[in-house]
């Protein structure tokens, strides 16, 4: 037994401190209020108080804490997008992951064990040639490969030269990375708390307080709060969010499920996806296989899991590693994601003036979540876009300057 379980086991007062202050009283009036207490809202409310000393501020959250999507994802973080600006945004996020462990003090269990896409046809490879090419151009490490080099990478990976789906080469990005994501949202929300933002679990915004054409607070199940600025981070929800500030966004929400497996042997190091199969396969430091795919194929605001997308996504799995056939599963569950026309998210102002945006993030926020919130703090306390986040504006689908990711994004989150 190590020696410090064996002291604190025999002490009467356990020494953890707990993440969380106790809960403050609620002020009449914030100069910043978050709605939604994910990491996208934790994040903000962090570099608000950290990079611009801004502390009246509330972070709002209906239910628990890192309950919402944060909690339920599959934690690929990786910058291997297709157009420039998505490249230049989540390298950003990448770039803050690498020392955010330290920064919070949280142990983020972040690893980069680098992310392998599979081609299974001709359209796939000149796809990951553009992807390749645009990620190198900004510096990330992305490359094609061939079969014998995924055969290093991945040996138990089953490689059909023919068939249905015969791997034909992999779009092999280094950067590719997991983290415990509850972590995230507990480590922005235990050092966002320190420096003084307040944290109100069992919150709920029931509507949005606008005068002419500004937004001026909020009202909660707890009464009335003022507010300097309010930003909505609710994911799969901000259509609704939206809604009660008197606009609409182009967005429409679909359920996304995954599942778990139960621990076995360590055999595969890096992330595996494949578009052709929508299936992706990472495993755990525990030893667990974590299994994704694509959003299911209807609206729908619902957290059920499905068994036809279990079995579908088990088939799909099988291709890749049959040898799994025996494995059972621990869980399987689901979120609920908010995709624009584009696949990509949309950040920063709205038509109502000091009401601000971070939305539109489907199956692909997370690891986005460090980047997001330091920059849109950098807007709402700057009250100026920074540039990086400017082609993620709302006004792109009135303008269509579309941010096009569905290629990068439809099964490999
Ligand atoms: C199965 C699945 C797999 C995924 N895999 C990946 C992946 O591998 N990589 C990746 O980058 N992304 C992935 N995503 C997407 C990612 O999880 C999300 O984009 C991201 O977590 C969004 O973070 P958030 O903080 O905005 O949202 P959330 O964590 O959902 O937080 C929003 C919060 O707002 C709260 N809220 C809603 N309405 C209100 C209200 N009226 N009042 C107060 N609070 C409210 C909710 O309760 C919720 O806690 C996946 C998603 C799912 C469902």
């Amino acid at each position: 037994m190590p020696f410090g379980l064996l002291k604190y086991g025999l002490r009467r007062r356990y020494p953890a401190r707990p993440d969380l202050p106790p809960e403050p009283d609620l002020r009449p009036a914030y100069d910043v209020v978050i709605v939604g207490g994910g990491g996208h809202g934790l994040a903000i409310a962090y570099y608000l108080a950290r990079e611009h000393g801004i502390t009246n501020v509330a972070v709002l959250e209906k239910n628990y804490i890192g309950g919402g999507n944060t909690g339920r994802n599959t934690t690929v973080i990786r910058s291997n997008y297709v157009t420039p600006e998505s490249v230049r945004f989540y390298k950003a996020a990448v770039e803050l992951y690498r020392d955010l462990s330290e920064e919070l003090d949280v142990n983020l269990m972040y690893a980069e064990r680098g992310q392998l896409t599979l081609a299974h046809n001709d359209a796939s490879i000149r796809s990951f040639r553009l992807r390749a090419e645009v990620g190198k151009l900004l510096g990330t490490r992305i490359e094609l490969i061939d079969p014998p080099a995924i055969r290093a990478l991945v040996p138990a990976l089953h490689m059909p030269e023919g068939g249905r789906y015969p791997i034909l080469a992999g779009l092999w990005h280094q950067d590719g990375g997991l983290a415990r994501h509850d972590a995230v949202a507990w480590g922005f929300a235990a050092r966002a708390a320190e420096r003084g933002v307040h944290i109100f679990q069992r919150t709920e915004v029931t509507g949005i307080d606008v005068e002419s054409g500004r937004a001026v607070g909020v009202a909660t199940n707890r009464g009335r709060i003022a507010a300097g600025a309010v930003v909505q981070a609710v994911a799969g929800y901000s259509s609704l969010l939206a809604k009660m500030a008197g606009f609409r966004l182009p967005i429409r929400t679909y359920p996304l499920q995954a599942m778990v497996t139960e621990p076995v042997k360590p055999f595969l190091e890096p992330l595996v996806s494949s578009a052709q199969l929508h299936a992706y396969v990472s495993q755990t430091a525990r030893g667990e296989l974590v299994i994704g795919g694509g959003s299911d194929p209807y609206e729908l605001y619902s957290t059920r899991s499905t068994l036809d997308l279990k079995e579908s996504l088990i088939q799909h799995t099988l291709e890749l590693f049959p040898f799994l056939a025996n494995v059972k599963l621990l869980r399987q569950w689901a979120g609920v994601t908010d995709m624009t026309p584009d696949y990509s998210p949309i950040m920063g102002e709205s038509p109502v003036a000091g009401y601000w945006l971070d939305a539109g993030w489907g199956t692909y926020g997370f690891k986005a979540t460090p980047a997001s919130g330091r920059y849109m703090a950098r807007a709402i306390a700057t009250n100026r876009v920074p540039d990086i986040l400017r082609p993620f504006a709302l006004d792109r689908f009135r303008s269509l300057a579309l941010v096009n990711e569905m290629g990068a994004t439809a099964a490999s989150h």
